[in-house]
């Protein structure tokens, strides 16, 4: 009988010790952290971040870098990266991280309902966070007739008029991905060429100095992403606000299939050392509160509800619900129209 009892706990304890090992995983949430990799710098991010340690007790470590070198990081790490998540912007850019083997497939609900079908990857590789809409900016005291369609700046009537931002650009990229998609390589080439003629100068500078270029006069029109005239809408300065009087924004085709619209996404990595808590970090980066902090960061629009700040004085306007992930897909057609039709 005794020995049948010590028999007996000894049974139970290896059951006991079996089970903490078993159970440890998944215990262990509650101390653990989350490597961010991002190539957003904004200063909101850091409460969205405190947040969500706040709620979960899970520590959020932030590696900041340009998309391009964290991409190239994440890769070099291979099976050690310490990378859970990748933050980055444009489309194009997360295609090209998903096609380099950066992200894994994670399956969430949440996620899926959450973010439009449009905005993700057809194999949950990444997701949406935030839009921006890439329109049509022009002069309002130039007298131009007013650009309604991304085809109107190919017209004769802009010759000389026209500045834009180089064509290897990844906005660039992915806009006229979004093109060829709709209207076909032919119609694509046939606009580049045309909008190369209407060069008021040969591209150069960002987005915002486009539009400083339109205000000036140096061109009547340009395209640019609109978190770029948030930001000068926000701006306190005498020159910003002044440039903000002369624009005029079109957002374009809406009589059509609508305005492009590109994101900022993110993904959780193939080798993500804490998945559980990459999953459930993404799936807060699309409640309420933090897609509010998280668009505003940069101005842009929330995947989920409505704009707010700056840009919400633009109104709302029909977006070209192509799947994000045809702007990778057809980057290189693009790359080679654009080198074709003269557009460095
Ligand atoms: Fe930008």
């Amino acid at each position: 009988m005794v020995e049948n009892d010590s028999h007996l706990s000894c049974i139970m304890y290896r059951i006991l010790a079996l089970a903490v090992l078993l159970l440890a995983p998944l215990t262990s949430f509650a101390a653990e952290e989350l490597n961010l990799y991002s190539a957003r710098h904004y200063d909101t991010d850091f409460s969205l971040y405190d947040r969500f340690t706040e709620e979960t007790g899970v520590k959020v470590n932030l590696i900041e870098g340009g998309s391009d070198a964290l991409i190239e990081r994440i890769l070099a790490e291979g099976e050690l990266s310490p990378a859970d998540i990748l933050i980055t912007v444009d489309a194009g850019r997360l295609w090209r991280a998903a096609q380099a083997g950066v992200f894994q497939s994670i399956d969430s609900p949440i996620l899926d309902s959450r973010v439009p079908e449009y905005l993700r990857d057809s194999d949950n590789l990444w997701f949406g966070l935030s839009k921006r809409a890439r329109v049509i900016v022009y002069r309002k005291s130039e007298g131009l007739t007013k650009p309604t369609r991304y085809e109107d700046l190919a017209d004769p009537a802009y010759r000389d008029r026209v500045c834009m931002r180089s064509s290897s650009n990844i906005y660039n990229l992915s806009l006229l991905a979004g093109m060829i998609e709709t209207a076909g390589s032919e119609a694509a080439m046939q606009w580049a060429q045309g909008v190369v003629q209407n060069f008021a100068r040969p591209p150069q500078g960002n987005d915002t100095a486009q539009l400083r270029a339109v205000a000036s006069g140096e061109c009547g029109v340009t395209i640019a992403n609109t978190y770029y005239l948030g930001r000068l809408m926000a701006s306190s300065e005498a020159a910003d606000k002044a440039v903000v009087a002369e624009l005029g924004v079109v957002f374009p085709n809406q009589a059509g299939r609508g305005a492009h619209v590109n994101i900022s996404g993110a993904g959780v990595t193939r080798y993500a050392p804490n998945k559980t808590a990459a999953i459930a970090f993404m799936e807060y980066l699309t409640s309420e509160f933090a897609q509010r902090l998280f668009a505003e960061g940069n101005n842009e629009y929330p995947v989920v509800g409505k704009a707010t700040g700056p840009i919400s004085q633009l109104g709302e306007f029909k977006e070209d619900q192509v799947n994000a992930a045809i702007f990778g897909r057809r980057q290189a057609e693009a790359v080679m129209i654009f080198d074709r039709a003269g557009w460095r």
